[in-house]
């Protein structure tokens, strides 16, 4: 089957791999109908990511359909349309109890798939702890409804959960990528009272206009003033980071109100300065981290209900021969890229 292979820093390449097989009795192995890229696949590329292992198939955003499970599994079947999560998860330890499954103590624990074990930008991907990876599609959403679920809608969700927004609070959104635009549309979810939405890039403010004409946006020169402006209290009641750079991170601070809360989802190539000093007073409440992916099953009810819908970030479609095509596309950022989709030929 063809899989796309992270070779060496700097190399990702299309290889012909044999087929993925149940490996435990907890196993599933997935038809993959539509995968995606993910700014994470890019640090892999990039050699960021330490513990990304050379020779794995790369992507951890994808559904498919099961085509077989492993003895252990008892909650799905072969030909189930099914949503991957990002995260493996044992279900069972002391951190999956509490919902941190980002922090599961088992050995292939957190963010596994495409990183530490073969992944899903490929024709099929083999599955750990099945009952807990997958989600079951419901009946009428289509592949593309369901595509970000597991990973980065999943992490709008959580952030939008952990960041507590109250209704008729102002929310400070910083970064106008998927991730930004899935946490707009989970933040909705709690009725603030407005969102304001800030990126460096006017055409994906105009995207995410588009999508929800309800949002206001600021480019980061005037943001400071702005927020403060528009929020009263001196600043945002809730700030979600989701851009990634030295510059939004201080702004993430410095527009919160006291006593904010400012979740950093961002993932940063380098150590951030937190100037204790400068904001000492504001009392703000630091919440940072990576998604804990245990409410997929809630997030397709949203889907289904209509009250989320990821669909239109899907801005081009590659059959996964292209792929090359496809990671150029969105590494460059061209032809006003949001998120791709792969699509393996029948
Ligand atoms: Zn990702
Ligand atoms: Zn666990």
């Amino acid at each position: 089957m063809l899989a796309y292979t992270y070779v060496k820093p700097g190399e990702f390449r299309l290889l012909d791999k044999p087929k993925p097989t149940l490996q435990h009795p907890r196993d599933a192995i997935i038809r993959v109908t539509m995968s995606s890229i993910c700014t994470s696949d890019l640090h892999i590329r990039h050699g960021a990511v330490p513990r990304a292992v050379p020779g794995i198939t790369v992507g951890h955003e994808m559904v498919g359909v099961v085509e077989q499970v492993g003895e252990a599994v008892s909650g799905f079947r072969p030909g189930d349309r099914v949503t991957v999560n990002v995260e493996t998860f044992c279900g069972t330890c002391f951190f999956c109890r509490h919902g941190w499954v980002n922090n599961c103590t088992d050995p292939h624990g957190g963010w596994a798939l495409g990183c530490r074990i073969d992944g899903g930008q490929a024709e099929y991907v083999r599955v750990p702890y099945a009952d807990q990876g997958l989600n079951r599609i419901p009946q009428g959403l289509t592949d593309s409804q369901a595509l970000l679920v597991g990973d980065v809608l999943a992490t709008g969700f959580w952030a939008a959960r952990i960041s507590q927004i109250q209704e008729g609070d102002t929310v400070l959104i910083l970064g106008a990528g998927p991730t930004g635009l899935c946490t707009l549309q989970c933040a909705r979810l709690y009725r603030p009272g407005q969102i304001i939405l800030c990126d460096i890039d006017p055409g994906r403010l105009e995207f995410a206009q588009r999508l929800d004409p309800e949002v206001l946006t600021v480019g980061p020169e005037q943001a400071e003033e702005w927020v403060r402006a528009r929020a009263g209290h001196g600043g945002a009641d809730v700030v979600v980071e989701a851009a990634g750079s030295p510059d939004t991170f201080r702004m993430a601070w410095r527009c919160a109100r006291p006593n904010a809360i400012v979740t950093v989802v961002a993932l940063y190539d380098a150590p951030q300065t937190l100037p204790l000093p400068e904001m000492y007073g504001k009392n703000l409440t630091f919440k940072t981290g990576g998604v804990d992916g245990c409410h997929c099953g809630e997030i397709l009810d949203l889907i289904a209900q209509g009250r989320l819908d990821t669909a239109p970030l899907i801005t081009h479609t590659f059959p996964l021969h292209r792929i090359q095509e496809a990671y150029d596309l969105f590494a460059r950022r061209r032809d006003g890229v949001m998120k791709v989709a792969l699509i393996p030929e029948a």
